[in-house]
């Protein structure tokens, strides 16, 4: 007798169901929660339950959605395994909460399914503010996938990583693409020393780490102008020494995280992303030329780089500044990653740059990464807004007390003195808080505190309610991460 999962007395989660040799594999809900079932097929597929956990003694495995789990999942169903994305137009798709991915999944689904997606996506930072672990961001996102049946794939993006440990941590768990942040060793002062200062710190570059010497990268740039397509990147002294005194220790990390990737990852396949995003001052065409020729001698390989474009990529928020600079911005810099690569453009705080979209998708000609995560979070909050209109306001209220010293590590510009009280909105207006630009800033950069705070008997303040609330209407939550992503990804189908 083959067993099935109809069989059992519990309630099966359709979208889910899915069998391959081994089985039948689906989700299952009860009064105590969802849970995996697995219908064994025949002496190979018990063999193959092995590495899972639960009860098995009815012929069906019925078990936790726990780290083993989701890991003998992946181990089973390659879909759900993390791989390289290469070039193909894609979307990193983060979620602080980890309740996000099956309304990303419907989002992708419904633009076509031609935008490769990463949904498990967070930075070293992200985590330690949400008490994320490197695996519960895979497993979340393994969860999400399977239950919604996608078997589209998916990369996954460690995020903003600054030391080695930060790589060895998530590369243990299953990450596929790995995001370098050397913004600790950009020197943004650069860009307004003169020349004598300039001079000063080149000197004093590591150039054995460069494997250079000064006379050699004068002799590489000084005086001459390359033709990229439309452009002609040329490099007098102050060009060049202001482009290795900003980016030549960056360019020395990133080379020794990547050798040190290769290395760890062994024969596992692995892609890099290089971002500089996150520095005061805007990449400039030359720069990136810089960047990108330096980093090919030093051997190094990636599939993206993120450049610090003009104007502003606040969080949360559509685009700051003049579009008609922004579209000159992006073209020389796609210019760029077509000559050296071909290489995505990466788009970090790509969360709601609605105006953006259309432009790098076609400047681009669909070499793009798309890169979002807050937006997530804002989208539970619209969700919680509607739910329970009173834990929406004291979010809010708690978010407005945290603003000022939460806003310090994020690119924001929101006033508080423009966003109003939460005393003062009226319970059915209390949404329309997430179109207001300074609110929506406010309770953008505010997500870790509002976690983390505890009332005075040591039980958390928001946290528990909030994820009980999205818990418990999932539909609710996923159709407003549908409705809000299809915005995000429509602009990128069918850019080549
Ligand atoms: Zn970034």
């Amino acid at each position: 007798m083959t067993a099935n999962l109809n069989q059992l007395n519990l309630e099966l989660v359709e979208a889910s169901q899915v069998r391959d040799g081994a089985g039948e594999f689906a989700l299952v809900k009860d009064a105590n929660g969802t849970r995996l079932a697995i219908a064994p097929t025949g002496d190979a597929g018990r063999a193959a339950l092995s590495g899972f956990e639960g009860d098995a003694s009815s012929g069906v495995l019925v078990g936790p959605l726990s780290p083993r789990n989701a890991a003998a999942l992946r181990g089973r169903l390659e879909w759900l395994r993390p791989r390289p994305l290469g070039t193909s137009t894609s979307a990193g798709l983060g979620d602080r909460l980890g309740l996000a991915t099956p309304g990303h999944v419907r989002a992708v689904r419904a633009v076509g399914g031609t935008i490769a997606p990463i949904f498990p996506q967070q930075s070293i930072r992200e985590m330690a503010r949400t008490q994320r672990t490197p695996i519960e961001v895979m497993d979340d996102a393994t969860w999400g996938m399977f239950a919604e049946g996608w078997q589209g794939g998916t990369g996954a993006d460690a995020d903003h990583l600054k030391t080695t440990d930060d790589i060895d941590a998530t590369l243990l768990v299953g990450f596929s693409m790995f995001t370098i942040d050397p913004s600790a060793h950009v020197d943004s002062g650069a860009d307004t020393d003169d020349l004598a200062t300039l001079r000063a710190k080149v000197a004093a570059l590591p150039w054995a780490e460069l494997e250079d010497s000064e006379a050699s990268l004068r002799q590489r740039y000084l005086g001459k102008a390359f033709a990229v397509e439309h452009l002609s990147v040329s490099f007098d002294e102050a060009v060049v020494l202001r482009a290795a005194a900003k980016y030549g220790k960056a360019v020395s990390h990133v080379a020794k995280m990547s050798r040190h990737l290769l290395k760890a990852a062994g024969s596992r396949p692995v892609e890099l992303e290089v971002s500089v995003d996150e520095t005061d001052t805007p990449t400039t065409p030359a720069e990136h030329y810089w960047i990108a020729s330096e980093l090919r001698r030093l051997g190094v390989a990636w599939v993206s780089l993120a450049p610090r474009f003009v104007g502003r990529f606040e969080k949360g928020v559509d685009y700051i500044g003049d579009l008609k600079e922004l579209e000159t911005d992006v073209a020389a810099h796609a210019a760029i990653a077509r000559h050296f690569g071909p290489y995505k453009l990466s788009l970090h705080s790509g969360s709601d740059k609605f105006s953006v979209y259309p432009i790098a998708a076609r400047l681009a000609r669909g070499l793009v990464h798309l890169k979002t995560a807050g937006t997530s979070y804002l989208e539970a909050l619209r969700t919680i807004a509607a739910l329970d209109a009173a834990l929406f306001r004291s979010i809010y209220a708690f978010a407005r007390e945290r603003y000022d010293t939460d806003k310090a590590t994020y690119h924001v510009s929101a006033e508080l003195g423009r966003a109003p009280e939460a005393k003062d909105v009226p319970e059915a207006a209390l949404p329309d808080l997430l179109e207001h630009f300074h609110a929506r800033e406010i309770l953008h950069v505010t997500f870790g505190s509002v976690l983390k705070q505890t009332n005075p008997d040591g039980s958390l303040r928001f946290k528990d309610e909030l994820f009980g609330l999205l818990r418990g209407n999932p539909e609710a939550y996923a159709t407003n991460l549908e409705r809000h992503f299809i915005k995000h990804l429509k602009p990128f189908v069918g850019g080549r």
